[in-house]
């Protein structure tokens, strides 16, 4: 029987491992996404992670990896899909129909890419619509592309893609960004960025492909890429039964990261809090493992 289950291998999850594991519990790390690192991998640069200024994402999140498995932590690649609690024991059942039983459970998914909604979006996934810049910029290399969002995860695809395209839009539906002065300064510095504002897109369109964006006010901007930068919604629908969740889905806990089941911990983006960022999901994962040390003491 594992002391302790963590499900997500972002950075919360490998910091609350790597903090478990010190303290000699025996724990296991399932993963969605096989050798993944969460969001931080589709991040081209992070300048805000102590110590590491300007490092890409993809490179940080292996930095955690390794560090985590160097201590002996192992990582499988199963998807948890349901969560039971029987007496003390947490029963977590996976999409390849196996059941974990722990002690304790530090939830550490993080978020998933929010969905404009629009038509063609669904439609044309994959075949010009990306939720990740840095992993799919390559594809439109001299072709015009859009950036929706004005956040700062469409600033900065807007400045990656600026390298690689011929020409980007960043469409935002308020003229003020919510993203960092900083970025938004580089961003006019860049010949071939145009900023559309304020700007919604009402459709996608093509044919076997993208080919363009319509605009509520009608206008078309001819695109071969669209990347939708709109935020990340919390990934509970799994434990939703279990554990309180705010309006906005994220689970409710103090920085300890209980939430209201027993042995049940939360830890990174899914939580509610202040503020989502790698260095705050890392100071999650240890407060939580150290919190499931205590828990599992008093037990
Ligand atoms: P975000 O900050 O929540 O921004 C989302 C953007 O999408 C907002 O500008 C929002 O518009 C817009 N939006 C939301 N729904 C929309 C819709 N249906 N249609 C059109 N536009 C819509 O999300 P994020 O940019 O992914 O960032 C998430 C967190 O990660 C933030 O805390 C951010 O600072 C952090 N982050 C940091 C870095 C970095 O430091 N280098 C990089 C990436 C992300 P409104 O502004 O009008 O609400």
């Amino acid at each position: 029987m594992l002391d302790l289950l963590i499900i997500g291998s972002g950075p919360a999850g490998l910091s609350a491992a790597i903090y478990a594991k010190r303290a000699n519990l025996e724990l296991l790390v399932l993963e969605k996404v096989y050798c993944g690192t969460g969001q931080i991998a589709e991040s081209s640069q992070v300048d805000n992670y102590l110590g590491y200024c300007g490092i890409n994402g993809y490179d940080l999140g292996e930095k955690f990896r390794e560090h985590a498995i160097s201590l002996g932590v192992e990582i499988m690649p199963k998807e948890a899909v349901g969560f039971e609690v029987e007496g003390k024991i947490w029963k977590v059942h996976c999409s390849n129909g196996e059941t974990i039983e722990a002690k304790t459970v530090i939830y550490a998914t993080g978020a998933a890419h929010r969905h404009l909604g629009v038509p063609g979006e669904e439609e044309y996934a994959g075949k010009g619509v990306s939720y990740c810049a840095t992993c799919d910029g390559a594809f439109f290399r001299n072709k015009d592309t859009a950036v929706i969002g004005g956040g700062n995860t469409a600033m900065d695809d807007a400045l990656y893609l600026s390298e690689l395209c011929n020409k980007v839009y960043l469409i935002h539906r308020r003229n003020e960004f919510r993203g960092s002065k900083k970025t938004l300064e580089r961003i006019r510095q860049k010949e071939n960025i145009e900023l559309v504002t304020p700007a919604e897109i009402v459709k996608i369109a093509g044919e076997d492909k993208v080919s363009s964006v319509e605009l509520k006010d009608g206008k078309i901007l001819e695109v071969d890429g669209v990347f939708v930068a709109v935020g990340m919604t919390p990934q509970t629908d799994s434990i939703k039964e279990q554990v309180e969740l705010d309006h906005a889905g994220y689970v409710v806990a103090d920085e300890t990261g209980k939430t209201s089941a027993h042995g049940f911990f939360v830890a990174g983006d899914v939580r509610a809090k202040f503020l989502r960022q790698v260095i705050t999901a890392a100071s999650d994962g240890a407060n939580a493992a150290i919190a499931a040390v205590e828990y599992l003491n008093e037990e």
